[in-house]
């Protein structure tokens, strides 16, 4: 990483400090991820995108930027990626993930919102986001109130659009986000000067449903009854897939799948005689392993992750036969309305695929990880567990920001609910 100081002190980052959050870092990373035995071999690629996210990928995307391309922040799932590809910019989520950047977002804003959030502003008001300075667009969405009320400051500094997502799936709130579909299509064209043409719609949309494809084989190899995989390494996969180049992800994705294979083949689990899990609830983004390393470390083993750091990234494909503009921007909408953050109500659509999965993984318990007031995972995982106990499979809530503090409590819960899982 020391290799791209320069670029990064070009770019007007704190250097100092940014050295001291990625140690940090580092050090959880090696603590929770690197720290597992018998990883596959194809993880060491994924490994290498998480380590030069503050590196080489921003080298990348800077040489992008010469090149005429214009880089767009993202904060959320929702933001269809195929769009601002095809109007020739580059997508890249700004997520946080970290403890370390916290204080810098407390000290504007109030402390009882959500680490990723604070994480994520944190960066950016630090100078340690070396994406921060690169961006032409800040891209967020009506999700949480967290989010909505941040974007109006963001708004006031940066050059910021929002996308509308509505609350509700009924067919009016369908009419209102595809419009909102289409006005980003608008303001990505107004940004880079690039119409989206039916022609290189159809082939972006191509690149991120084989993406999808790719990252749903790789869930469904996690379904057999010899785990190939943990869930701590299925994570890092995702949280690579938030800020790699796409097509170059997708082929590591397919190298690791059939390395997969072969271990299934051969009967190589990752954890033999653990019980099976299924993670449910927030994401967990890049820098963020707390929660999945504890599970992975107290017996169990995570077989299906129903976050936006999991399923709700690549379920559901774009519909690839549309013709023309119009017919793939409905494409594009519902692909993406299909998703089922809790910020929707109601939600139904959500629980009944936890459930589905659950049988479907013969998962023996489920986690529910809630970052610390997310109010829409956490009420909801009221009905989550609810409708899980239908089935007979018990569940464990989680509420937790991204600080070691509680990592000892959380320890014992978690072992405690593994223990008495069947
Ligand atoms: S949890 Fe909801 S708001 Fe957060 S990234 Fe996922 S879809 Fe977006
Ligand atoms: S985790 Fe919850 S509170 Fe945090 S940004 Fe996502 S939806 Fe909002």
């Amino acid at each position: 990483m020391s290799d791209y100081n320069t670029l990064l002190k070009e770019l007007g980052l704190d250097v100092a400090l940014h050295d001291e959050m990625i140690k940090a870092t580092d050090r959880l990373f090696q603590e929770t991820v690197g720290a597992q035995k018998n990883r596959p071999k194809e993880m060491a690629y994924f490994d290498r995108v998480l380590a030069e996210a503050h590196g080489a990928r921003v080298a990348e995307l800077v040489e992008e930027k010469r090149n005429g391309k214009r880089i767009v922040g993202t904060f959320c799932i929702y933001v269809p990626e195929e769009l601002a590809l095809a109007a020739n910019t580059v997508p890249i989520a700004l997520c946080g993930g970290i403890q370390a950047s916290i204080p810098y977002a407390e000290r504007m804003f109030p402390r009882d919102i959500c680490p990723l959030v604070k994480s994520t502003l944190g960066l950016a008001f630090s100078k340690t986001c070396p994406y921060a300075p690169i961006k032409s667009l800040a891209v967020g969405e009506t999700t949480c109130d967290a989010k909505k009320k941040t974007w109006e400051i963001l708004a006031g500094k940066v050059n910021f659009h929002v996308m509308e997502v509505p609350q509700k799936k009924e067919k009016l709130d369908f009419d209102l986000w595809r419009e909102a579909v289409d006005d980003f299509r608008r303001k990505l064209e107004d940004l880079s000067g690039t119409k989206v043409d039916s022609g290189r719609l159809a082939e972006t949309i191509r690149i991120m449903n084989a993406k999808r494809r790719a990252l749903q084989e790789l869930a469904q190899l996690r379904q057999a009854e010899v785990v190939p995989i943990s869930g701590v390494d299925a994570l890092v996969v995702m949280q690579a897939a938030l800020n790699d180049e796409p097509v170059r992800f997708t082929e590591a994705v397919k190298r690791l799948n059939q390395e997969l294979r072969e271990r299934i083949k051969n009967g190589i689990s990752v954890a033999p005689g653990a019980k099976r899990i299924m993670m449910a609830g927030c994401p967990a983004v890049m820098g963020n392993w707390k929660v999945h390393a504890l599970v992975e470390r107290s017996g169990g083993v995570i077989v299906w992750d129903e976050s936006c750091t999991g399923s709700r990234y690549f379920e559901h494909l774009v519909d690839e036969t549309a013709q023309d503009l119009d017919g793939q921007i409905t494409a594009i909408a519902e692909r993406y309305f299909k998703i089922s953050c809790a910020c929707f109500t109601p939600n139904q659509e959500r629980i009944d695929a936890i459930v589905r999965r659950a049988q479907e993984f013969n998962v023996k318990g489920v986690v529910q990880y809630v970052l610390q007031t997310c109010h829409g995972y956490n009420i909801e995982a009221m009905r989550v567990e609810a409708a899980l106990k239908g089935i007979g499979v018990p569940a464990l809530k989680v509420v937790t920001d991204y600080s070691e503090e509680d990592t000892e409590q959380l320890r014992t819960r978690i072992e405690a609910f593994i223990e008495q899982l069947a």
